[in-house]
């Protein structure tokens, strides 16, 4: 396993907020990138997440088994397809209350796409996060193109807890959300929503108890949504996986509530059995 690097595996990228720091924070990422993680990939090569062979973090077999997540899914609840859809529905989402205006993954949740996301969020493996937005890539693309949202779309992730955060030393839905944003397409990106209760681990629940759980565990950051440098058209708000749906559900309702505009929900990956796997 390779050790972790800490959240500043992000892009970092100008315009992004990780830069802000000035110097020290310019000095810290040329310390790790130009010393400390080539001395670190001699001493810990990287190991495949699917299968443990050496040399890359996915190698060629693993990457080439992901399932991808078609455009031809449901464009309002993500469900994979072809589906028959009636005012833009399928049969899934006809009727259903969702706080999102739409939802795309790239990739079905089981064999190597669960081990990376897995592995990215248990297992300490914060480096994983370039590797996911580069295969994440053309789904992220096509769903940010469908949008049409021009230069105003804002790139927001699922937060964390500020004491889970610690724990982990990262939120993973951050540093997913911040790769992918990084481009192609270059999208600003904006911590809008606070996860303000600790919550139990959505695993350990069912789907009902999964939306309790998470009822009034968010708000939005009034100051974050203030301050972004145009009124957005939309707001993607970007995790690792969706299982039932219940964490987007939730950050969807409490985002297009106190921001007033459209949510569309992007995750690496996606449950397409009715068994959950992931946290939600
Ligand atoms: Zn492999
Ligand atoms: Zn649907």
């Amino acid at each position: 396993m390779t050790p972790a690097s800490g959240p500043s595996a992000s892009t970092g990228v100008p315009g992004d907020g990780v830069a802000r720091g000035g110097g020290i924070v310019a000095l810290g990422r040329w310390w790790r990138e130009a010393v400390a993680e080539p001395i670190l990939s001699v001493l810990f090569p990287p190991r495949c997440v699917g299968c443990g062979d050496f040399e890359s973090h996915l190698c060629p077999r693993c990457r080439a088994s992901l399932v991808p997540i078609d455009g031809d899914c449901c464009p309002r609840c993500g469900e994979p397809g072809p589906r028959p859809l009636v005012a833009g529905r399928c049969s899934q989402c006809m009727g259903v209350d969702l706080a999102f205006s739409g939802a795309r993954s790239a990739f079905a949740h089981t064999g190597s796409a669960r081990r990376v996301v897995v592995e990215f969020k248990s297992g300490g493996q914060p480096v994983l996060a370039p590797l996911m937005a580069e295969l994440a890539r053309p789904a992220f693309r096509e769903l940010v193109s469908s949008l049409d949202a021009g230069d105003r779309l804002v790139v927001t992730w699922v937060p964390s807890h500020r004491a889970a955060q610690r724990q982990r030393g990262y939120n993973q839905a951050e540093l997913f959300a911040r790769a992918l944003a990084s481009g192609p397409p270059i999208v600003h990106r904006s911590e809008l929503v606070r996860k303000t209760v600790r919550t139990r681990h959505q695993k350990e629940l069912g789907r009902g108890g999964r939306q309790a759980n998470l009822r009034g565990a968010f708000a939005v950051d009034d100051k974050a949504v203030a301050s972004l440098p145009f009124r957005p058209a939309a707001v993607v708000l970007v995790d690792d996986v969706y299982t039932t749906g219940a964490t987007a559900q939730e950050v969807a309702a409490v985002l297009s509530r106190g921001a007033g505009v459209p949510v569309y929900v992007f995750t690496f990956s996606r449950a397409v059995s009715a068994r959950s796997e992931g946290h939600d």
